[in-house]
């Protein structure tokens, strides 16, 4: 005997009862396709569909609550700030999804049956799966503060924060924004691009210094304040006031005794993993999903991927969780190979991120620690202007580069990553510094400067053998090791 159980759009599933009444085996497909569920359309879950459609006939399902199709959430800001259209930020057009046969459906997921390999969700459907990835990112923290569930109380995660930031911009007085870390300093600007006084509540002495090391931290502290930015550094948020209806924030008190008037508060205190409705499951978690180095969980068939994973063993020296964009499409395209039938381990490279601070960009390739670690060496150079930086760190004993810490400078991800897969001598990265370099024609280079200051500090004699140019940069990444 069947019934259907469910018929989300195109699909129908027929579900084979045994005589007492139980499921006599999996749920069974009018097609017979291994059918794979991915929780949540973020960069992790739509990289995992589009490689497993590469290398598969599977049916696809991508279910999530918030948007229709998949965006960049790190463009986010650029919309509230005007330069994109929030069309703009969705990278594959809406046919996109049915030419490649990727199911979409928007709803909450509120339960998951992983004994009956069953979905649950808020608008009524009934799911059945073969394979289920959970993608489900991050949401905002938020400490308990007095008052941090007003209206005019956000943080910037999901798209409807960025249209809760619009409804409230018109005839804002301040906006306070609490949490020196990178999106509240995008929140910062974004209030900043539309001439709403921000005042800026960082608890430590300088920007973002748990990551950043000292120089750098200081310099974007600088900037902020070029800008007029009200930044408060070593305070804390101690309350939100309400207004007299008791409904709307109307000031912040600090750890200082003052109060701030604001008519909204952002809450950037960092992000965690947005499992809530699986804490009572047989799932294991600690902070996220907890999955081994293939990113498969304690139960079968069910794997985590994207902000939302907590590696049991992370490699040496990276987190368990590492909340960025790159590790979420790393761990997507490695998951779609083990779907597909090739297990394949995560490996999540050489660390790598990228972000801007108003008009400085920051990239960092490898090991940079805000406290440089006593094995190692570091060669800082800063342009007088105080805008840009090159930091290189190395070990001591062998000269051997460990990062890159870019400020105001590009460099060029590929030549900077093979240099440290490969324990590249930092007198080679030095005398060959000009294949790093990715500024536009015409910027100033400043691969001597820092050739320079090594010598000046160990007493060498280097000169600096390779300038900026393509070809060299198309030779040196195709030598092999
Ligand atoms: C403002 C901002 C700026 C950022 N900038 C950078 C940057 O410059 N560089 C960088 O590397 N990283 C950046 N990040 C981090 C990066 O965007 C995230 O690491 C990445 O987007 C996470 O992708 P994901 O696929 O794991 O999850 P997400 O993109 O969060 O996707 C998960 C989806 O699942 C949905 N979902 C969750 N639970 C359910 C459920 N029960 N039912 C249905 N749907 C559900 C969620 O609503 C969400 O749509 C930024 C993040 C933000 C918020």
């Amino acid at each position: 005997m069947y019934y259907i159980i469910n018929i989300p759009s195109n699909i129908i599933f027929l579900h084979f009862k045994n005589r007492n009444g139980r499921p006599a085996r999996n749920l069974e497909y009018l097609h017979s396709n291994m059918k794979t569920i991915i929780l949540g359309n973020g960069i992790s879950g739509i990289t995992a569909a589009r490689h497993i459609r590469k290398r598969s006939d599977h049916d696809i399902m991508v279910i999530s609550d918030e948007t229709d199709h998949f965006f960049s959430r790190t463009a986010l800001m650029y919309v509230y700030m005007g330069h994109l259209r929030f069309s703009d930020t969705q990278p594959y057009e809406p046919w996109f999804w049915e030419k490649n046969r990727i199911e979409l459906l928007r709803s909450r997921v509120e339960n998951i049956d992983f004994q009956q390999k069953r979905l649950f969700t808020a608008t009524g459907h009934i799911l059945a799966y073969d394979h289920l990835v959970l993608a489900l990112g991050s949401q905002s923290n938020r400490f308990g503060w007095p008052g941090q569930d007003l209206d005019g109380v956000h943080g910037l995660y999901h798209y409807q924060d960025v249209q809760a930031m619009e409804r409230h911009t018109p005839g804002l007085n301040r906006a306070v924004v609490v949490g020196g870390g990178l999106i509240g300093v995008e929140m910062v600007e974004m209030f900043h691009s539309r001439g709403i006084p921000v005042t800026f509540l960082v608890r430590e002495p300088d920007f973002w210094n748990a990551v950043l090391p000292p120089q750098e931290a200081a310099m974007v502290s600088r900037h902020l304040r070029e800008h007029h930015i009200d930044l408060r550094l070593e305070t804390e948020l101690k309350e939100i006031l309400p207004d007299a209806g008791g409904k709307k924030c109307t000031a912040v008190v600090t750890d200082k005794g003052e109060t701030i008037a604001c008519g909204f508060v952002s809450l950037t205190v960092g992000v965690s993993p947005n499992i809530g409705f699986l804490k009572n499951s047989p799932l294991e978690t600690s902070r996220g999903i907890l999955v081994n180095e293939y990113l498969e969980t304690n139960l079968p068939d069910v794997y985590a991927i994207g902000d939302c994973a907590e590696l049991r063993q992370p490699r040496p020296g990276r987190k368990a969780i590492e909340a960025v964009w790159y590790t979420g499409r790393i761990m997507g395209e490695t998951l779609a190979h083990t779907l597909t039938g090739k297990r394949t381990e995560y490996d999540p490279g050489i660390w790598f991120n990228s972000a801007k601070f108003f008009d400085i960009e920051y990239q960092v390739y490898g090991d940079i620690r805000a406290q440089l670690p006593d094995d190692q060496t570091t060669l800082y150079w800063e342009h007088p202007g105080g805008k840009k930086s090159i930091r290189i760190n190395y070990l001591s004993a062998s000269g051997r580069v460990t990062g890159f810490n870019l400020m105001g400078v590009r460099y060029r991800h590929e030549v900077c990553d093979k240099w440290i897969r490969k324990g590249a001598h930092v007198e080679e990265v030095l005398q060959n510094l000009g294949l790093a370099n990715f500024d536009p024609e015409f910027y100033p280079q400043h691969e001597t400067e820092l050739v320079a200051l090594y010598n000046r500090v160990t007493g060498k004699n280097l000169i600096l053998k390779q300038k900026r140019g393509l070809p060299a940069v198309l030779a040196f990444l195709q030598k092999s090791a």
